[in-house]
């Protein structure tokens, strides 16, 4: 089969996959449309994920649209229609635009005319078959006017049918010119392939991996983060072992097992999750790899300490200290990984004890301020989780006994 887009015909859309469009109705996308196009112009289409999606009958995440109208005559288009737009991805001809409730990312036909395995310089093009040919996966290169006409240049359709996730033209040359591609050809497989991945693909893959080192850590990050919380996870992550792929991003031994297991039922992971379970122990630099936000990082490395604490937990009690300890998200983050469900169904139910005391309460029975209102708060939490995290009453009775006993 060929990609060459020479077919320039625009084809109506089966009728029984009509129903799954309800949403280009919308009044914000109408008047978008409206803004850009004149009568009967055919200068705005959706496309990428929204029509993809959609064609599956699956909900589309968010709306791309191509345009054959330069990226400052959108703007001053949608502006003279009190759209209003953000300057996005300006450089490569895309443009936010913001109306009535929805958000679309409006981009203006272009061929990638020289790259670098991580950006290209960009023509603009007023042919709907460049725009086609410039992008990644054949069932990625699907368009549909706002009338729900299908415009396929490049058999993405029969792909999207077969279940088939392959490159548009030579995989290695698509690869070469943005490497980041490797990362998307897995998760769009795991995603849409119903059989194994596309041998062409995955060849070129595991033969241009190298390439994946001069991509920033953002991207990577990003599309690593999509692949984990994604369907079928460990799927992608068998293929980018076998490969080598895997290698590249992080060379500690990985874990697909264990990530196999954790989704076995088809369960989502959140990112710094599996990571831990992926990557287990220290993994110093890891955060850097990946620019992994404070927050991920955090939830990431308490993650991985708390399989450990929860591995080893006796009984209730035990269990009941380290849930304070550690807080409840760390607690079934670990107990998650640890694949221990008895603990995980426990956590669930259970309200994370407070201790309310305040050192001004250390004061208000007659402490001296200093160093010593902090050590009796500490000695009287001591106490209190000693006595199995008794109610805020209590915790009043045990200061007064603290500080009777200084004041002997
Ligand atoms: P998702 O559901 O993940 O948003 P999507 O297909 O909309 O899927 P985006 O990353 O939003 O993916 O990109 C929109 C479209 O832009 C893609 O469908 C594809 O046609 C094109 N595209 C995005 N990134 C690349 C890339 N690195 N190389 C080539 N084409 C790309
Ligand atoms: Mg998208």
């Amino acid at each position: 089969m060929s990609d060459k887009a020479s077919d320039n015909q625009l084809a109506a859309l089966p009728s029984e996959l009509i129903a799954h469009f309800q949403w280009t109705e919308r009044t914000g996308l109408k008047e978008l449309f409206t803004a850009l196009n004149d009568e009967g112009g055919d200068r705005l289409r959706f496309v990428g994920g929204c029509v993809r999606d959609s064609l599956l009958g699956l909900e589309p995440k968010d709306v791309d649209l191509a345009t054959t109208l330069p990226p400052q005559e959108v703007i001053d288009c949608l502006n003279a229609s009190g759209i209003r737009t953000e300057p996005t991805g300006i450089d490569h001809g895309t443009v936010t635009a913001i109306h009535k409730g929805d958000v679309a990312e409006v981009t203006t036909l272009r061929a990638d005319v020289s790259t670098d395995g991580r950006r290209a310089d960009v023509q603009f093009s007023t042919d709907w078959s460049d725009d086609a040919l410039r992008r990644d996966f054949t069932i990625n290169a699907l368009y549909l006017t706002p009338d729900l006409l299908l415009y396929d240049a490049v058999a993405g359709m029969t792909d999207l049918r077969a279940g088939r996730v392959r490159f548009i033209g030579n995989p290695a040359t698509r690869i070469r010119e943005d490497y980041l591609r490797i990362l998307r050809f897995f998760r769009f497989s795991a995603r849409f392939a119903q059989e194994a991945f596309d041998l062409d693909g995955l060849t070129a893959c595991a033969s241009e991996k190298n390439g994946i080192s001069i991509l920033s850590a953002e991207r990577i990050g990003s599309e690593l983060a999509r692949i984990l919380e994604g369907p079928r996870s460990a799927l992608a992550l068998t293929a980018m072992g076998t490969t080598g792929v895997l290698d590249k991003i992080w060379s500690a031994p990985a874990d697909v097992e264990t990530i196999l297991a954790l989704t076995a039922d088809g369960q989502r992971l959140d990112f710094p999750v599996a990571l831990a379970g992926l990557w287990p122990g220290d993994q110093t630099g890891l955060a850097d790899r990946l620019r992994l936000s404070r927050a991920q990082e955090n939830r990431r490395s308490a993650a991985d300490k708390a399989r450990d604490l929860v591995r080893q937990l006796a009984d209730e009690s035990k269990a009941e200290v380290l849930l304070y300890q550690i807080g409840k998200q760390a607690f079934q983050d670990g107990a998650l990984l640890s694949e221990a469900q008895k603990w995980c169904s426990w956590a669930e139910a259970k309200e994370v004890p407070v201790f309310a005391l305040k050192g001004q309460d250390v004061l208000d029975g007659g402490g001296a301020p200093g160093p010593m209102v902090s050590a009796v708060l500490k000695e009287v939490e001591a106490a209190w989780i000693a006595e199995g995290f008794p109610s805020p009453h209590r915790q009043h009775a045990l200061l007064k006994q603290v500080m009777d006993g200084k004041k002997k």
